[in-house]
């Protein structure tokens, strides 16, 4: 009997998704044909899963957001299933061979080795421009990070947060709250201001999904703490002027002013980690060009499927996932059994973004906004929701263990004609 591998690339939100997805939905089901067993091959950097969503709290204090709280072995979330089922490979993908199916890996011991596929998910998400966000190699880094960021920020007066999306906002109040103390409840600003926190909108209004009134709302709370917007102007430089990560910056603006800052934190969004991916696969932006309704990575050739982030198809977060997991994976089920089968697909399941206005984010520990569904959300709530611990405790070891993907979820099949006419059917 041989062994083939559903290779995953990338071991985040969208990675762990696709893993648990496979081997509860995807594997038992494949027909027993062809004498072929069938394991899931997960491969990431780091051993252990950053749950990215408490980072601008991880970022400001260890002591508000402990490391228990954001960082979980990835290990013991697939203990629960069969030996031989699941591969953690602890590595970097460096290269794929479209016509050999193999995924070449740089292992973290710093062996090279090449790794098979007979499905291929892409699930390597984005870097952020700022070291404060992303793991990008093992948590020990990511807490060297924290360490120095900490080590600089008590004394701070000016910090300055170019980009005003969730990211920027959701730091910006950390920051403000964590020097300038909790706000009052009449106070329009802080009692005590040790630091000013400006955040630089491109835009004339911050947090691009969530309406201008939300916005507004933002910017109300930040004043209370000692921030405050630039609106309508980006920053063109940043230049450090020490040697050390973090610390004192020349921030030129787009309306001609200079600013200096103790520190500056670029959040202008993320950058998808497909350098290693082929050209020919991406897309302007650098993400991967798939089927918006499929996830097929169609110019990849058979059975190559992208989830999360670094996909063409979503403007990104982790709800969406939610629709793309099990949209990919039931695809590469199709698939996968049309191979053993050698019958042509006859459905196939199709993604819906939600592009509703869902988004909180708290405004440091006490206050927060946003919208779930089109519906605007009060403070108390964001709080209650992500204000507390930025849903560690709820939803960090659940995803880890793949608890969302306990059912495989009701689908409509459709029918495979986008897809054939599209690139032919392939067996391969
Ligand atoms: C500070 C911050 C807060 C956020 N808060 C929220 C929130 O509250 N709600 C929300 O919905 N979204 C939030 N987001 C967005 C959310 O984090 C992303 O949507 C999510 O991380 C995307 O998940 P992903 O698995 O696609 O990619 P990522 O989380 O980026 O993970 C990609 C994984 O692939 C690995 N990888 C990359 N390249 C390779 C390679 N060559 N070989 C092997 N592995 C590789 C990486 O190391 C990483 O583990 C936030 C983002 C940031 C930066």
């Amino acid at each position: 009997m041989s062994t083939e591998n559903i290779v995953i690339i990338g071991a985040s939100f969208a990675g762990l998704g696709a893993a648990h997805y496979a081997l509860k939905h995807v594997v038992p089901q494949l027909p027993k044909k062809g004498g072929k067993n069938y394991t899931v091959t997960l491969i990431n950097p780091s051993k252990d899963f950053y749950w990215r969503i408490a980072g601008p709290r991880a970022a400001v204090s260890k002591t508000l957001m402990p490391e228990s709280k954001y960082i979980f072995p990835i290990a013991p979330g697939f203990k629960s299933y069969p030996k031989g089922s699941f591969n953690f490979v602890q590595g970097t993908a460096t290269h794929i061979d479209s016509a050999a199916r193999t995924v070449s890996v740089t292992t973290a011991a710093g062996e090279h080795t090449q790794i098979p596929y007979a499905a291929l998910v892409l699930a390597t998400g984005i870097s952020t421009p700022s070291p404060l966000f992303t793991q990008t190699t093992d948590a020990a880094g990511l807490s060297a990070t924290y360490d120095s960021f900490q080590k600089v920020l008590p004394t701070a007066k000016t910090i300055i947060i170019g980009g005003a999306g969730p990211v920027g906002v959701e730091v910006g109040g950390e920051i403000a709250e964590f020097l300038n103390g909790k706000p009052g409840w009449f106070q329009s600003k802080p009692k005590n201001q040790k630091a000013k926190v400006i955040i630089v909108s491109a835009e004339k209004k911050m947090l691009p999904i969530l309406r201008e009134s939300i916005s507004k709302k933002a910017e109300k709370f930040l004043k209370r703490i000692g921030g405050e917007v630039i609106y309508n102007t980006k920053v063109v430089a940043a230049t450090q002027e020490g040697r050390d990560i973090f610390g004192p910056t020349k921030v030129v603006l787009s309306n001609g002013k200079t600013l200096n800052a103790d520190i500056y934190i670029d959040a202008t969004g993320g950058r998808p980690q497909t350098s290693f991916i082929p050209a020919a696969w991406l897309d302007q932006r650098n993400k991967i060009n798939c089927n918006t309704k499929t996830l097929r990575v169609d110019v990849a050739g058979p059975r190559v499927y992208v989830v999360g982030d670094a996909g063409s198809y979503t403007r990104g977060g982790v709800i969406d996932m939610a629709n793309a997991i099990p949209v990919a994976l039931t695809n590469l089920k199709i698939d996968l059994t049309s191979q053993i089968t050698g019958r042509a697909p006859t459905q196939e399941r199709h993604y819906t973004a939600d592009n509703s206005e869902s988004q909180i984010l708290p405004i440091g520990p006490s206050k927060g906004v946003g919208a779930f569904g089109g519906w605007s959300l009060p403070s108390f709530m964001i709080k209650m929701i992500k204000g507390k611990d930025y849903m560690s405790k709820q939803m960090a070891l659940p995803t880890v263990e793949g608890k969302q993907w306990a059912k495989e979820g009701k689908w409509k099949p459709q029918p495979v004609a986008a897809f054939t006419e599209k690139v032919g059917f392939s067996s391969g």
